[in-house]
């Protein structure tokens, strides 16, 4: 038997990988430590197995949403979790910053490089949390859009347009339109590691696939590209706000 690299298929909230097997007949999927694996046969091809994924989509996030958090995994756990009040630390790009809550007016800015200031009409937890997101999502705009400039003359490839999103299982997409999708989550980790996702995707504009040219594109641009990858792997599970 040869093996083949692995297919996989982004959709909107989580990333399959793909299979091939000599079964016969239908698609089955299934769920491995929070990861989807699709058994296809080998005689379908991509775009049939996206569609039955679609179809089952509603199903498979069900299903990844209960086992997300078996007891077993505690590292996937917070150790502590966050109560959005003064003297929390945030993760923002190579920095961490030091929240500082308040009553006033809806405002939330950085001051002195360090201090993340967010003002809320009343202080409770879920309101600092909906600034703060709101905030990221801000940032990720303008910090993600500078860095599609910067490297996509380097890919050779320009998307339509850039959106900001809430993934839950995911860092970015790419559609066949030539839009790419940035989580905003994202700007939680090292900016190397947002700019390995932002390599990713515009690649993606050039290959709708994570084939050997898709890969090859990536390391040609990016060559740490390895190194982020491991980086969101062991700590991808810390970024966003819960
Ligand atoms: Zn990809």
């Amino acid at each position: 038997m040869t093996s083949q690299p692995l297919d996989v298929i982004e959709m909107n909230d989580f990333v399959a990988t793909i299979k091939r097997t000599s079964r016969k007949g239908s698609v089955g999927f299934r769920l491995s430590s929070g990861k989807v694996v699709i058994l296809a046969p080998r005689d379908i091809p991509m775009s049939q197995i996206r569609l039955i994924l679609e179809s089952k989509s509603h199903i498979i996030i069900d299903k990844l949403n209960n086992k997300n958090h078996p007891p077993s995994q505690a590292s996937r756990v917070p150790s502590t979790k966050r109560a959005y009040v003064s003297g929390e630390k945030l993760a923002y790009l190579d920095s961490e910053l030091v929240l500082q809550v308040s009553q006033g007016g809806f405002s939330t800015q950085v001051v002195d490089l360090h201090n993340i200031n967010v003002s809320v009409p009343a202080v409770n937890s879920e309101w600092v949390r909906n600034a703060l997101i709101r905030w990221y999502k801000l940032q990720a705009q303008k910090h993600i859009a500078q860095r599609v400039s910067y490297f996509a003359p380097m890919v050779g490839a320009w998307p339509k347009a850039i959106e900001i999103k809430t993934y839950k299982a995911r860092w970015g997409s790419c559609t066949s339109k030539g839009l790419v999708q940035f989580n905003w989550k994202i700007m939680m980790a090292p900016s190397a590691v947002v700019d390995s996702i932002v390599v990713h995707e515009l690649c993606h504009l050039l290959h709708m696939h994570h084939g050997p040219d898709f890969w090859a594109q990536v390391v040609r641009v990016f060559p740490a590209y390895q190194d982020a990858k491991q980086w969101l792997k062991d700590e991808g599970h810390h970024l966003g706000l819960d």
